[in-house]
């Protein structure tokens, strides 16, 4: 008998090659094998006789195979054509390159085949069916059959569907359930993961095998969920999310109100720094595009630093951006300008340093913060503005030049509550749901072609607004038929012959990105053609037109980050999406109904996956307690689940819960979390 945390070569059939193999891909114990998940069902009982071609796209048949050869259509094209009858009818069935199927398969046998039937010549065809022997006198099984698909992961292990069916078919009939969880068996949980496993494996019926998979997955993710509250223990020194909040008196003198969502989120982040003290702030702020996350921060830097906490500082992705910020916080408070200091890679303005740390209040920068050398005298908050473009090592060097210093993160990419409460459940989050008053609504179209639009890029201009123009390129590829600035560029001059325009990509030297967002920020150019690269944070609010090549290249959140970089001032704004491909334009069309940044991350978890929305967090995202379908009601759960576990329930039953978490998730969960 083995136990589900027992050493996948203990299993009958699973040769010191094959553990090998699995072991690589990271199937280590029993339970591991059985969390691979059938890619669907298939019920033998019920195969269709031949006759039965002509009415559906896709069947399971068995048939006696008749008939076996192969046409050589060209020097590495062979296809398989097999001849299967049953008692009234006959059928073709064909595959390419398979040709080991010559040496498998055996005239007189019957056969079970799955797969899409085609018309062709005139008769119903199955093409590239699954087959499978018939073996007489053996019962039929009275569940479902699970089907596995073949996977770049057990290719890689070299273990074939059928083998890893059959692996775990037997492996079923020898778990000591009671055994693998030692205490308690009785206890209904375990009973449910039990009935799961083996449900999921040879389910009854297709309902039961959806019951089985949510069990699991539900399972899977209070795994996870507890590794995440593990981490923000270590992190914050607490499990819980609730802590006292309490409304702070705002009474800098700046030139707007804040929004009531940056109120409610200033006292967030305030409570944390002022009043929770024993504990150490690990917060991300999520709010789209121009909801003022940046003000948001400022005052909690003031409110921090004037409690005499500690000092600040402010670090963000780009050379362009830590200017803007720095001299913004300026502008918003003259009389801080003293304390408030900027130090990037190349340049510093007004640092002040005693015995070679920092001094100054407030400092702004870029990656040149955590550099080794850079020391400061008391640094007791760190803002980390489009979060998403840092490292969490990066994160951690920064954070670590103070001692137990609070972090706030600042990200424009709104993710939806499934994927946040998983990747990022080990930080608290707020969210700023509303955007200042009196920004007009940008509008949206999709049209084919630059030229479609040039009369409306010169009245634009005319009206002393400006435009920018995003390419997927720099320069033309011949790999790659996208639209680039280089080509954009001189379609810009023929177009507009009067207008000036200047041009931002990754490759421009910081120095003169600088210089040209400062002539265009002046008026002084009419267009900026450029690469994604403008997508974070620049603030031109004259600017009203924003026009993007090859749209359907984008991710609806990236397009929608791309978007927010106009309709910023008064005037009103309009975004417009080239894209020759008509397919696509569906897709794009949802930017056209919405502006919520919330909602268009779902659409594109459910389309693009999440790796699109994380950036570089993309390790370990197959895992099934992160598929979507999960919801977030059901993360809720768990995550309720998993702090009952480690706050309620006895020793023996956290502890088994503990090493499961790290049997499932191991050292990637670790690096899952970082970001690597
Ligand atoms: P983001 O959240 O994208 O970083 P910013 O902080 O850059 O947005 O804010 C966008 C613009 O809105 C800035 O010019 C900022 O000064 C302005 N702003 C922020 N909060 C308010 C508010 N409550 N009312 C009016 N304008 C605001
Ligand atoms: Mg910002």
């Amino acid at each position: 008998m083995l136990k589900l945390s027992s050493d996948i070569s203990e299993i009958k059939g699973v040769g010191p090659k094959k553990a090998a193999g699995l072991n690589s891909v990271g199937i280590k114990s029993v339970i591991d094998i059985l969390r691979i998940v059938p890619t669907r069902y298939q019920d033998l009982r019920s195969a269709l006789a031949l006759d039965k071609l002509s009415g559906v796209d896709f069947g399971l048949f068995k048939a006696k195979l008749v008939d076996l050869k192969v046409n050589h259509i060209r020097k590495n094209m062979a296809i398989v054509v097999a001849q299967f009858e049953d008692h009234k009818t006959t059928t073709t069935a064909r595959w390419f390159n398979k040709k080991y199927l010559l040496r498998q398969l055996v005239k007189g046998k019957y056969y079970y085949l799955t797969g899409p039937v085609s018309l062709f010549g005139g008769s119903y065809i199955l093409v590239n069916p699954e087959v499978e022997v018939f073996i007489e006198n053996e019962p039929l099984p009275d569940t479902l059959t699970p089907v596995y698909s073949s996977n770049s992961r057990l290719s890689a292990a070299s273990i074939s569907p059928k083998s890893l069916r059959n692996i775990i078919k037997k492996l079923l009939e020898v778990i000591d359930w009671s055994a693998s969880f030692s205490f308690n068996n009785q206890h209904q949980p375990f009973k449910k993961i039990e009935w799961a496993f083996k449900q999921l494996h040879n389910p009854v019926d297709l309902r039961s095998a959806d019951k089985a998979l949510k069990t699991i997955a539900f399972l899977e993710q209070v795994l996870f969920q507890i590794g995440v509250l593990e981490r923000r223990k270590k992190l914050t020194q607490t499990y819980e999310e609730s802590r006292t909040c309490r409304d702070f008196e705002v009474d800098y003198d700046i030139p707007f109100c804040l929004t009531s969502a940056q109120k409610r989120t200033v006292n967030e982040i305030a409570s944390d720094l002022l009043l929770n003290k024993s504990l150490t702030m690990n917060r991300l702020v999520q709010g789209d595009v121009g909801c003022g996350k940046t003000m948001v921060a400022f005052i909690c830097m003031r409110l921090f630093n004037e409690a005499g906490s500690g000092q600040c500082c402010f670090m963000a992705p780009t050379e362009v951006l830590a200017w803007q910020q720095y001299n913004s916080f300026c502008r918003f408070f003259p009389e801080q300008k003293n304390n408030a200091a900027i130090l990037t890679g190349k340049h510093k303005q007004n640092l002040k340093v005693n015995n070679n740390s920092i001094i100054s209040a407030y400092v702004f920068g870029t990656h040149a913060l955590f550099q080794d050398s850079v020391r400061f005298e008391n640094l007791g908050f760190c803002i980390i503005d489009e979060q998403q473009r840092f490292g969490v090592a990066h994160r951690k060097c920064l954070v670590n030049k103070g001692y137990n210093a609070h972090q706030l993160l600042l990200s424009a990419t709104p993710i939806p509550r499934t994927l946040s409460l998983t990747i990022f459940g080990d930080m608290d989050t707020s969210i700023i749901d509303e955007l200042p008053p009196g920004r007009k609504p940008i509008k949206t179209r999709i049209v084919s072609c630059l030229e479609q639009v040039a009369d409306d890029v010169i009245k634009t201009v005319k009206k002393t607004n400006q435009v920018y123009i995003v390419c997927p390129l720099i320069e033309d590829s011949l790999k790659i038929d996208k639209a680039s600035v280089m080509a954009t560029a001189s379609k810009v001059e023929g177009l507009f012959p009067d207008l000036k325009y200047e041009i931002i990509t990754g490759k421009t030297d910081w120095k003169e990105k600088q210089a040209v967002m400062q002539r265009f920020k002046a008026k002084k150019t009419d267009i900026i053609i450029s690469t994604t690269v403008i997508e974070v944070g620049v603030d031109n609010p004259n600017a009203t037109m924003m026009i993007i090549e090859n749209a359907e290249q984008f991710g609806l959140s990236q397009l929608h980050q791309l978007r927010g970089r106009v309709g910023r001032g008064s005037d009103s704004s309009e975004c417009v999406l080239i894209s020759p491909s008509q397919s696509e334009c569906e897709r794009l069309q949802i930017l056209q109904k919405t502006t919520d940044g919330f909602e268009l991350a779902i659409e594109d978890l459910k389309m693009r996956g999440p790796g699109d929305l994380l950036g570089t967090r993309q390790s370990g995202l197959s895992h099934p307690c992160f598929s979507h379908s999960i919801g977030t009601e059901m993360i809720q759960k768990s995550r309720k689940r998993a702090l009952e576990i480690l706050t309620k329930t006895d020793k023996t039953v956290r502890d088994w819960f503990v090493v499961q978490m790290k049997l499932s998730f191991g050292d990637a969960f670790e690096s899952f979390m970082e970001g690597g």
